[in-house]
């Protein structure tokens, strides 16, 4: 007898284009994830209205956009489960459900509550939505019963606050959700840039070490933003040439980033092509989101059926 696959949940709201950084922390990931695990990818389009509910006039777009980054950069779904949450309204009952649950304390203590609404004051994010999106991505995770979810670090007290809420429940009830694990993503962040309009006119504008003024003064690779470039991008040899070299002013800034743009055109190029075909193809992404909805329907009926079994409703 086989034994199951562990299971793993991601999600990414559509509040905007993927930039490099997205493409490199996040899908890299995945790519792996989908080679050894059950994984289930979806586009979170109902938590982008926790932000953008005043103005949704792009969110069906940025969905769309974010499914083909996925395509392109090699997530199949013939291994992973790719879907849209608002296709499985089951995310949109467990969320009631365990609303009746979760103390508004909890929510408030939430760090990124304030710091969210302080950083887009000019949002009114004073709404039930917004407090409560941690809810519904406890909902999102835990009707999947995942054994593990990969996170940043800044996510890991949403992800705790999943666990505490599942722990709840299951004292409350009955046991019907595992708690889930999380699982660091390695790759490092890398600055903002679009992925898609990354080109190698992108590498005059790329910010170097402060400190390195003119061409002959030395320059400090662990505080220049073009070397973590490096430090995925390049091979080891470059990585530790430029090293030595930034610090003996033996190189100057403006081959460097050539070097490194080069680099990431040669690495990115792939994935610009397939998007160009994706984007020709609608009903061909409109026929993989349906069958990605419909299998994780499946499986969200079934956590539901337990969840409303526990609580003999
Ligand atoms: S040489 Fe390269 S690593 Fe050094 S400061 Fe310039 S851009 Fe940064």
């Amino acid at each position: 007898m086989t034994t199951p696959r562990k299971r793993v949940l991601s999600g990414m709201q559509p509040s905007g284009l993927l930039h490099l950084g997205n493409y490199l922390g996040a899908l890299e990931n995945w790519k792996g994830l989908q080679n050894e695990f059950e994984c289930f990818f979806f586009v979170a389009d109902w938590h982008a209205l926790s932000t953008n509910y005043a103005d949704t006039s792009r969110i069906r777009e940025f969905a769309r956009e974010l499914l083909i980054d996925w395509l392109a950069a090699g997530i199949d779904p013939a291994k992973a489960t790719v879907f849209v949450q608002s296709r499985v309204p089951e995310h949109a009952i467990l969320h009631l459900l365990l609303s009746m649950i979760i103390p508004v304390a909890w929510l408030e203590r939430n760090p990124t509550y304030k710091e969210k609404q302080e950083q887009l004051k000019e949002r009114d994010l004073g709404t039930y939505g917004f407090l409560g999106y941690p809810v519904l991505q406890a909902a999102d995770i835990l009707i999947y019963k995942p054994d593990f979810v990969p996170v940043g670090k800044d996510q890991l007290p949403h992800l705790e606050l999943t666990r505490e809420l599942a722990r709840r429940f299951n004292s409350l009830y009955k046991p019907v959700f595992p708690e889930p694990m999380e699982q660091l993503t390695k790759f490092p962040k890398v600055l903002g840039t679009d992925g898609r309009k990354m080109s190698k006119s992108y590498s005059k504008t790329m910010v170097t070490d402060p400190a390195r003024v003119r061409r002959q003064d030395p320059g400090n690779p662990d505080l220049c933003p073009v070397y973590d470039f490096h430090k995925i991008f390049s091979l080891p040899m470059i990585q530790e040439q430029i090293n030595t070299e930034c610090r003996t002013a033996a190189i100057g800034c403006i081959d460097c980033k050539k070097l490194v743009a080069d680099r990431v055109v040669q690495r990115m190029t792939p994935m610009w092509d397939a998007r160009a075909r994706l984007s020709k193809d609608p009903a061909h992404l409109n026929d993989i989101v349906t069958e990605g909805s419909r299998r994780a329907g499946e499986v969200a009926k079934a956590t539901l059926h337990d969840v409303n079994g526990a609580m003999k409703i």
